[in-house]
């Protein structure tokens, strides 16, 4: 059953890098379509509400935003930059930074003067070493020119940092390892892992954030309303509850994409925001190479995370303007490395800012990483509400439980002071995230890129399918920077590099 229109670019997923890409295609005045399988749109930014107080699912803060850093120059471009609803975070200290065996408390401050300062001032004497720390990741964030809005490229291909392991690098800067541990404390940001990340992602991840760093005041779902009704505005259209089962061909070129209720969505261009592996599985056989298919669907995801969700007794904490990463582990990259009796081995925790309760936390969101193999036995039940409330099991429930309980016990070992102030809790697994977002494995920031092979994990957005394109996390870069740059190296491939980045560039 085909709707009888073509569209120039029909989007699939609306994701963060889905919605911008169809912002910015619509602005061009092309004819978009963006489909989504769920009832929310955006992905990772969707929120939910329990108790009357909102959670967000995969936005805690973010960076860029002040006048002329990049990500405010991007999102003054899609026209979100004068809606945007932000609490700016400590400046002294919008990460901070705790070990089990260790009364002080570390801060990552905004600015990089400010950062160095109020580092050295825990480290007296490595002063020096954390200022070439901080030029190295300036120098590597200089690399990337649409990162910085520029035009070109720099030889990226030759430059040694590319080869370079996060862990180990840091290791040069200092000897101290507790410094080292520190400037590697927010490491769940980008799910590091020992002899694995690469230090550009490091550099790319922590840099935003010093620039400087906020919260959205209840929540990041509205980054999807804003961009789903300029796109609206623009002639998009949008349509949940429609997920993209296959392609259909004609030659080597898609016509249409079909959905699982059998309806045909006709275009010239698509886009995939999906899961890289299952947009191979739509091409189905015969139009990819078996090679280039193997190679994608081989590449590893970054780890998944239990959440815990807590609704705090009205009145009962003071609002935290900052995030805490606390570690049970004198070596924060070995957190990934748990057994069922020490989980969690570290963890992140985030407040969200109400502005109906601006003065208190309504509310926290604690994460700890978590394998998807750990919920293997359960993987075949699916559940997304509310379109598909099957329940896993009274084995999941127990699972969720026991885990929330010792989620429970390390948060009170390090911050007994909110006993008895939890009015109720939700929990997520890998396995919410998987069945939300459409992941294989509940990822939380898609592709683990690898610094021992970096151009494997390196992601065109072309395909070998002519008009099929990819955007989103597993480009580039995760996290909204990353792939709201993604959506630019996206839609430069159907509009021109440079004619796009003089648009945005005219319009930041
Ligand atoms: C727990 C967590 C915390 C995070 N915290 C932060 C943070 O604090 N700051 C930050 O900057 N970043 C953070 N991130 C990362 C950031 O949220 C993501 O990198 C970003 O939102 C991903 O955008 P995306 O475009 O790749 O789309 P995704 O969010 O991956 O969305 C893909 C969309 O495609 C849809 N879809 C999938 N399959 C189909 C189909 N077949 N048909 C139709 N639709 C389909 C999905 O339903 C979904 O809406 C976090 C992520 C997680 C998981």
């Amino acid at each position: 059953m085909s709707t009888g229109n073509t569209y120039d670019v029909v989007i699939i997923g609306s994701g963060l890098g889905g919605l911008c890409s169809a912002v910015i295609l619509s602005k061009e005045g092309l004819k978009v379509c963006v489909l989504e399988k769920n009832r929310q749109l955006g992905g990772s930014l969707q929120i939910f509400s329990r108790d009357k107080v909102i959670f967000d699912t995969g936005i805690h803060y973010i960076g860029g935003l002040d006048e002329g850093q990049n990500l405010n120059r991007y999102f003054k471009y899609l026209g979100l930059m004068d809606k945007l609803r932000l609490k700016k975070l400590d400046e002294d200290g919008f990460d901070k930074i705790s070990f089990y065996n260790d009364e002080q408390i570390y801060s990552h401050a905004q600015g990089y003067d400010n950062f160095i300062r109020v580092l050295a001032e825990k480290f007296p004497g490595e002063e020096k070493n954390i200022k070439r720390y901080c030029e190295k990741i300036l120098e590597i964030c200089s690399f990337f020119p649409l990162y910085n809005l520029e035009d070109g490229q720099k030889d990226l291909f030759t430059a040694n940092f590319l080869e370079m392991d996060t862990k180990a690098f840091l290791k040069t800067v200092t000897s101290n390892e507790k410094l080292q541990n520190v400037l590697a404390g927010s490491n769940p940001l980008y799910a590091g892992e020992a002899d694995k990340t690469p230090l550009y992602v490091h550099a790319l991840v922590v840099n935003t954030y010093i620039e400087s760093s906020y919260r959205c005041i209840d929540g990041g779902a509205q980054i999807a309303k804003h961009l789903s009704d300029t796109i609206k505005k623009q002639g998009g259209e949008i349509y949940n509850y429609s997920e993209a089962r296959h392609f259909h061909f004609s030659g080597d070129q898609i016509k249409a994409v079909q959905l699982s209720d059998g309806r045909l969505i006709e275009g010239k261009k698509f886009i995939s925001n999906c899961d890289l592996a299952k947009t191979l599985d739509m091409i189905g056989p015969g139009h990819i190479r078996q090679a280039y298919r193997s190679r994608i669907s081989n590449l590893e995801n970054s780890i998944s995370a239990f959440i815990l969700y807590i609704v705090l007794k009205k009145g009962s904490v003071p609002y935290f303007n900052h995030n805490l990463y606390h570690y049970d582990t004198d070596d924060v990259w070995d957190t990934l490395n748990y057994t069922e009796q020490n989980w969690p081995r570290g963890f992140a925790l985030f407040s969200q800012y109400s502005s109906r309760n601006p003065d208190n936390a309504d509310s926290m969101i604690m994460m700890g990483y978590m394998n998807y193999k750990d919920l293997e036995q359960w993987s075949e039940t699916v559940h997304i509400i509310p379109n598909m409330e099957n329940f896993r099991g009274a084995g999941y429930e127990e699972f969720k439980e026991r885990k929330a309980q010792q989620m429970f016990d390390a948060l009170y070992k390090r911050m007994p002071e909110l006993k008895g102030k939890v009015e109720s809790y939700y929990t997520s697994t890998p396995l919410t995230y998987r069945d939300y977002i459409g992941s294989r494995d509940g990822t939380l920031y898609g592709i683990a890129k690898d610094y021992r092979d970096p151009l494997k994990t390196f992601i065109s957005p072309k395909t070998k399918v002519p008009n099929l394109f990819l955007t989103g996390q597993n480009l580039n870069l995760h996290g909204v920077l990353g792939v709201t740059v993604s959506s630019v190296v996206t839609c430069s491939e159907l509009l021109g590099q440079q004619y796009l980045i003089k648009k945005i560039k005219d319009n930041s």
